[in-house]
Formats: structure tokens, sequence, C-alpha cells
């Protein structure tokens, strides 16, 4: 098959679904990528179904088909039942089992988690590193630890692998920046893709959350995913393309300040939104809470403070939906109602209505999913 060592992480801009036909002389590769995602998205198809959705011809069709079945990514199901009229279609499925894809989350602050995951997202296994307290190389070498482990555990041949890093990380996969792992240009993709020579994909876990939920969560439109964790990031999807920004740091939201009146924050400033919501700032203002009163207001207090740096960013976009991701205990209830009123108040919603604040459904697992999600979109076309 046709997997591309690919010499960038992902390409910032792409759009993330193909939907329509192009010109021949680009056709064979985005065609095939169509008939994937069509399959994907849609289910089990006829040949005749998958010419009428995508637009392609029957022989086309066919004939994409006849590849991808030589490359075990489709199989044969066996005929649809006959409606009386000609010879039953036989219907055709993405064999999520042909490949698997190994995802890490590096996100959390004292382990690396890791997983191998089917082409449908689902995690068949897991293993993680406890971090230590490691940084710089230390924390290089737990990571490729981990995939050999991963690898060990994988049954089928493995599509790439897909990592979700906290900090700033740059369309060839090098972490240019992620202070509590003590990385700074860590070229982290060539590490591990010459290694292990496989393919390998590396984002910011904010960013690889935001695919997780375009491609397997309920995500509808344009939305922005808010990961609240050790620190606070945001991933943006706009127009079914990921937004990264040119330097690569687009929803960075977590140092944005939104108080004068706030604690110290770890990047010198003081009353930068993390300072209400990262959850060791909630752990410790809860922890202070004396009464479920005082609980209450605290988790208030920083859905409030979240709105102030989402307003502008919501009126601007025109914005429908944020999702949140990270401890649900904190961020479901009064801090979510208290996001979605103050957000009320501070723009236009008369107009275009309060937009949506909802928990991600997909819990904590979302960064490895993401991660392989990214692979998915890096190697098949489709996510
Ligand atoms: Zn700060």
């Amino acid at each position: 098959m046709t997997v591309s060592e690919g010499t960038t992480g992902r390409v910032a801009g792409r759009a993330l679904r193909p939907s329509a036909k192009v010109l021949p002389e680009q056709a064979r590769g985005h065609n095939r990528a169509l008939v994937l995602q069509t399959l994907h998205g849609a289910g089990r198809q006829s040949r005749a179904d998958l010419a009428r959705r995508t637009g392609l011809t029957r022989v086309t069709v066919s004939d994409l088909v006849a590849e991808l079945m030589a490359d075990g990514l489709v199989v044969e199901l066996g005929h649809r039942e006959s409606t009386g009229r000609g010879k039953p279609a036989i219907l055709l499925e993405i064999d999520r089992g042909a490949f698997q894809i190994i995802g890490l989350d590096l996100s959390a602050y004292s382990v690396f988690r890791g997983a191998v995951l089917d082409l449908g997202g689902r995690l068949l296994s897991r293993s993680e590193v406890a971090l230590d307290g490691s940084v710089g190389g230390e924390a290089t070498a737990k990571v490729v630890a981990l995939v050999e482990t991963l690898i060990g555990q994988a049954t089928a041949p493995i599509l790439g692998i897909g990592v979700g890093s906290p900090g700033v990380v740059d369309d060839a996969g090098t972490v240019l920046d992620a202070p509590n792992l003590g990385w700074e240009h860590e070229e982290l993709r060539k590490t591990l893709s010459q290694r292990f020579s496989l393919p390998a994909v590396v984002v910011n876990d904010a960013n690889a959350a935001v695919l997780a939920e375009h491609s397997f969560g309920d995500a509808v439109g344009d939305m922005m995913l808010v990961k609240v964790g050790h620190g606070v990031g945001a991933g943006l999807l706009l127009g079914g393309v990921q937004f990264f920004g040119g330097r690569f740091a687009a929803g960075e939201i977590g140092h944005v300040v939104v108080g004068t009146d706030g604690l110290r924050c770890n990047c010198g400033k003081s009353g930068c939104l993390e300072t209400w919501l990262a959850t060791p700032r909630l752990d410790a203002a809860l922890g202070a809470a004396t009464t479920s009163a005082a609980r209450e207001a605290v988790l208030r207090e920083a859905g409030v403070r979240l709105a102030l740096a989402l307003a502008p960013i919501v009126s601007v976009l025109d914005l429908a939906e944020i999702v949140l991701s990270g401890p649900a205990e904190y961020l479901a209830g009064a801090l979510t109602d208290a996001a979605v009123e103050t957000l009320g108040d501070l723009t236009l919603a008369r107009f275009r209505g309060t937009p949506a604040v909802r928990m991600t459904t997909l819990g904590d697992d979302i960064v490895l999913r993401g991660a392989a999600a990214m692979v998915l979109s890096e190697q098949l076309g489709f996510s």
C-alpha cells in the first residue's frame, strides 16, 4: 500500500475530509481518500452507492475498490438483501482491523499514556510510563520506550505513530517549547520515525483533541475545544480545517489575562486564565473552600473567567460550539453554567444565540484518539 514517510508532520490548512471530485492530475490519491471517507462516514456501501455519493463513475469506483481491497483496507461483506430486481449488490466496508495505530498522550502531569488503536479509533490495548520528573532527553527516552512497548502489543501491521504533546509544536512535528517536559526544539517526529521506521506525527495535545472530537465525537461544525489540565489550551476547527496559526501557537489561551485581581502565574504575569482554571489551581482553591457554597463559588468564578477569555473569540469567529475536555467533576455543572451565562451577557446573544458549551463525550482518551485520527488523516486521507 502507499504509506508515505512524509517529511512534515502535517500540512497546515489542508481540509481534513475530502468532499468532492477534483481534476484528473490530482485525482487518484484524492479519489481513493474520497472513497475511504465515504465508507468511514456513511458505513457499508455497494460500489453503486459509492459512485452515487462521490460523483465518481462506476468504473473508477470499481478500480479504486480493487486497489483498496488489494491493500487490505476494504473488504466485501456479502450481498445486500435483494429487493427483487436484478442481482443483489455486494456491500463494502473498511477493514478496521487491517492496520493498527500507536497513539500517545504526553499531556498528563505525571505519566505518559499510550494505546494501540484500530482504524476506527477504538482502543485495543494500553500502556503507560511514569514520568517521575523526567525532563529533556530522559523524557524523550521514556516516549521511545513507551512506543516500543506498544509496538510489542500490536497484532496487525502498524500504520503510524501519533503523538499529542503539551506545548507549541510546529508542522514538522518538532516540539518548539514544552516547559513542563524541559523540551526546546525537540525533534520528536524525526526521532520516532527514524527509530521505528514508521510514519510519525506529533501535534499539540489540544489540536489532537479537537481532531478527535471532529472524527469520533459529536462535533457539528466550527468548534473550539478548550482542554483543561495542568495548563489550559485550545484547538480550533473552522470550515472543516484545523487552524494552527502562522507560528503554531493558535489556541494558546491559558496565558490571556482575564482580571487584575488574579494570582501570580508560572509565566510571570498575574491573572492569567490558567490561574483560575488549570486543574492544580482548581485543586488548591477547592481544597481551601470549606462549604459547598464556597466550592460552587470557586467553580462559577472559573467559568466566568473562561467566558471572559472566550467572548471575543466567539464573537470574531461566530462560533456556535465550545467543547470542554478535562476533569468533568470540575468542568461540568456550575462552571459550565456560569460560562454560558457570562457568554450570553458579553456577546450579541440576541442575534445569534448563546454558543453551546458542553463536555466532550470522548472522556480521558480524547488525545490518544486524536493522535490516531491524525495518523489516519495523514496516511489514508480520511478522518
Ligand atoms: Zn500566565
